[in-house]
């Protein structure tokens, strides 16, 4: 734990007490300062209470009292309108910032030259924060991980100047960190993505540039025109840019580390360029936009440990597990292989799913539908050699498939498993792929994503041991 000295003997407000919300009071509290938390959940307010943190219904508190509001990640700070504990705030004039923020004050204290890497993004964060974290464990460092990805940030060990914290930040907790200056700040991709909480693609936009602005140097995406217009700005001010491109070279960018032919290469300043390898038969990073995910982190790893060949980073990807739900390998039982992608809660990241092979895709879709439902995937449908539909959305689906692609209404996932794992092994094809990507929320039958991933995983470990 970090505790949290920069309130010392002062009176905290928090806002929402979930993992990270607990976490923030006992690292506040650990550090001298008092604090007075809720939540809008019983639950919630239960766990934190059983943990020995005070916990007051601010809705009826003296603000004046408080020195500063945290809050909880996710909590509307603007859009599409304030928290009402944001309007207390600003009418008592206090500041309103985020555990994150609350790590960089620490950090700023105890050791500012400790590096620290934020990654941030529309897509993939997770994936690469947790590669940047292997693949630098695996050049020596001793690595921190954690932010939006599970462990909250200031649940991790101090910085000292040796360990290297590698932090996910959603575009929520960037609002909320004022202080934020990595030493290294990665931007994947810009697309349109929960413009309800963050008003415009501009703003949502302008959020995310405030990392990378922020940083010592930048590793940031130049494939998609809303990153590469950032890059732009951010090297004018003087940052370092590693600029990464998924598609090729691109005229006058430099450094600018790029994908050849599925092959890693790197254009340094002094115009030469190096194949520093392949992620050739890498499960756990499978697809086109792996590809972005592991340019990221070799960018970052060549930033962050200067003096590794970049072929010891890309070998270090070989044994890179995965994170769980996002293609994730389950299984495989004679020829077929088993995959478990039900973090794949609409149709883009599906989209990922699906071209990641050519052809005999026996696939489990269907939940509750987003709008638009799969008809985007249209071009992928040749790939699928057969779909089975589960949940609300098996009615929609079948019309999409009508006509295209073969299709059973199998209801429910186990019923499509056992469905599709007799098509696949039936199938003369070499290595067919069973694979869940439900393009679809999971509430209608499931808790989470994770829960649909998990039950999924389950059903497949026993069909393997079944053996039949
Ligand atoms: P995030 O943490 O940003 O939600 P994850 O790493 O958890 O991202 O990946 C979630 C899904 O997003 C994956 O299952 C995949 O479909 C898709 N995805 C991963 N990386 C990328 C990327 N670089 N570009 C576009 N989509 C991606």
């Amino acid at each position: 734990m970090i505790p949290v000295t920069s309130f010392a003997g002062h009176e905290v407000a928090v806002f929402g007490l979930g993992a990270s919300g607990r976490s923030t009071c006992l690292a506040l509290l650990a550090g001298g300062a008092r604090v007075a938390a809720w939540d809008d959940g019983e639950a919630a307010r239960t766990a934190a209470a059983a943990e020995g943190i005070h916990v007051v219904d601010l809705a009826s508190a003296d603000w004046s009292r408080f020195a500063v509001l945290v809050l909880a990640p996710g909590v509307p700070l603007t859009h599409p309108e304030p928290h009402w504990t944001v309007e207390c705030a600003q009418e008592v004039g206090i500041e309103i910032i985020g555990d994150i923020e609350l790590f960089f004050r620490e950090r700023n204290r105890l050791a500012p030259n400790s590096q620290v890497v934020c990654i941030t993004g529309t897509n993939g964060k997770s994936t690469t924060t947790a590669l940047i974290a292997h693949t630098l464990e695996a050049g020596g460092a001793v690595v921190e991980m954690g932010g939006n990805i599970g462990v909250p940030v200031l649940d991790l060990a101090l910085p000292d100047g040796a360990r290297i914290h590698v932090l996910e930040m959603s575009t929520f907790q960037i609002d909320l960190t004022p202080s934020l200056a990595p030493t290294i700040g990665v931007l994947l991709n810009l697309s349109p993505d929960h413009l309800d909480r963050h008003g415009s693609m501009e703003n949502y936009a302008a959020i995310k540039e405030r990392l990378v602005a922020s940083s010592q140097a930048a590793v940031i995406s130049i494939d998609d025109p809303l990153s590469a217009a950032i890059a732009g700005r951010v090297a004018a001010r003087g940052v370092w840019v590693s600029a990464i491109s998924s598609r090729g070279v691109k005229p006058g960018v430099a450094p600018l580390f790029f994908d050849q032919n599925d092959r890693l290469n790197v254009l340094a300043s002094d115009g030469t360029t190096t194949d520093v390898g392949s992620l050739d038969g890498i499960g756990s990073l499978r697809g086109r936009h792996n590809m972005q995910n592991a340019l990221a982190a070799l960018a970052t790893a060549s930033l962050a440990l200067p003096g590794a060949p970049l072929s010891d980073h890309v070998a270090a990807f070989r044994s890179f597990p995965g994170l769980p739900h996002r293609m994730e390998e389950v299984g495989r039982k004679g020829k077929v292989l088993f995959i478990n992608d039900s973090k794949a809660t609409n149709a883009d990241s599906t989209e990922k799913a699906l071209t990641s092979w050519p052809r005999d895709i026996y696939w489990i879709l269907g939940g509750l539908p987003k709008e638009g439902g799969i008809t985007p995937l249209a071009d992928c449908f040749p790939r699928v050699a057969k779909a089975y539909l589960i949940g609300k959305a098996v009615d929609e689906f079948a019309r999409t498939l009508d006509g295209h692609v073969p299709y059973e209404h199998t209801g429910t996932i186990d019923k499509a498993l056992a469905a599709a794992a007799r098509d696949a092994a039936a199938s003369g094809a070499p290595e067919p792929v069973v694979l869940l990507s439900p393009a679809c929320a999971s509430y209608d039958q499931f808790k989470s994503y994770g829960h649909r991933g998990d039950v999924f995983r389950a059903l497949v470990a026993e069909l393997i041991k079944e053996g039949g």
